[in-house]
């Protein structure tokens, strides 16, 4: 049998390079996706192609609705349906609310929040056509959870994202696919590296930052069949945070 699909993000940096990692260590097929960063996930794939994997790449914006799906749709046709989707790209672009533009605003909504719409809107139905008891993760934040100062566009997509994984949690369950979001404090990556590191750290209980490998094992949890009846949800993986 051929490994499983499964479509990760945002592949070529942080989180989401660590989960493709993961996944294929895991024995699925990760997809790898990226926006601008290709050549990382070229080397990406070179270093994944040992274990097995096919190294599909797609390249598009999370916030165009018809690129990300003429992409995808591509790949199903091509390739075959999709057993789990980790929507992982994202950014963030923070400032004091009086000083929050509008572009602001709309850049992060558009790519974090409408980014997982279109992301999943042309996978979902194939999904369940071809009755794939499938995973969707979705990555919402600790500032999606309790809101954090600076970051009111951020923290509205990331809340938004944690009532639209729970709907559709609710929508498919009867098809046997799980839905669920997960919400990381701090992370090393490129999205965290200009934070001021002593007073991060010391606003978290373990005292640290957290590493993506300690993201993306909990994402192969949940693309696991233990984590079957796991849906709905929102795992938080901060430290301690709150
Ligand atoms: P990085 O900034 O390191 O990487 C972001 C990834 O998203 C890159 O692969 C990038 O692709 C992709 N991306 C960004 N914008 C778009 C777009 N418009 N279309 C398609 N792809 C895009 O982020 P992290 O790894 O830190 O974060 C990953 C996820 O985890 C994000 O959703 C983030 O909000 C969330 N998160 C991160 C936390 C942290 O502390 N790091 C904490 C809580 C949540 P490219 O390289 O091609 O630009």
């Amino acid at each position: 049998m051929s490994p499983k699909r499964v479509l990760v993000t945002g592949a070529s940096r942080g989180i989401g390079q660590a989960i493709a990692r993961k996944l294929a260590q895991c024995g699925y097929d990760p997809v790898l996706h990226c926006r601008s960063g290709i050549d990382r996930l070229t080397a990406l794939t070179a270093e994944l192609a040992p274990l097995g994997c096919s190294g599909t790449c797609l390249q598009f914006d999370c916030a165009d609705r018809e690129a990300t799906a003429a992409a995808i749709t591509e790949d199903i046709e091509h390739n075959g349906c999709y057993y789990g989707v980790v929507c992982n790209a994202g950014i963030a672009d923070d400032a004091p609310f009086p000083i929050l533009e509008g572009d602001m605003w709309d850049r992060v909504l558009r790519t974090d929040l409408d980014g997982l719409y279109n992301v999943l809107k042309p996978i979902v139905m194939p999904m369940i056509s071809a009755r794939i008891r499938g995973r969707i993760v979705a990555l919402s934040s600790v500032s999606g959870l309790v809101g954090n100062r600076g970051q009111v566009n951020y923290s509205a997509a990331k809340a938004g994202i944690i009532g639209a994984v729970k709907a559709l949690a609710v929508e498919v369950a009867k098809r046997g696919i799980t839905v669920n979001a997960i919400a990381p404090g701090i992370i090393e990556t490129d999205m965290t590296a200009e934070l001021p590191l002593e007073e991060v750290r010391s606003a978290i209980p373990m005292r640290r930052l957290g590493k993506p490998e300690e993201v993306a094992g909990l994402v192969a949890f949940l693309l696991s069949e233990e984590a079957a009846y796991i849906t709905r949800q929102v795992i938080s993986v901060n430290g301690g945070m709150f």
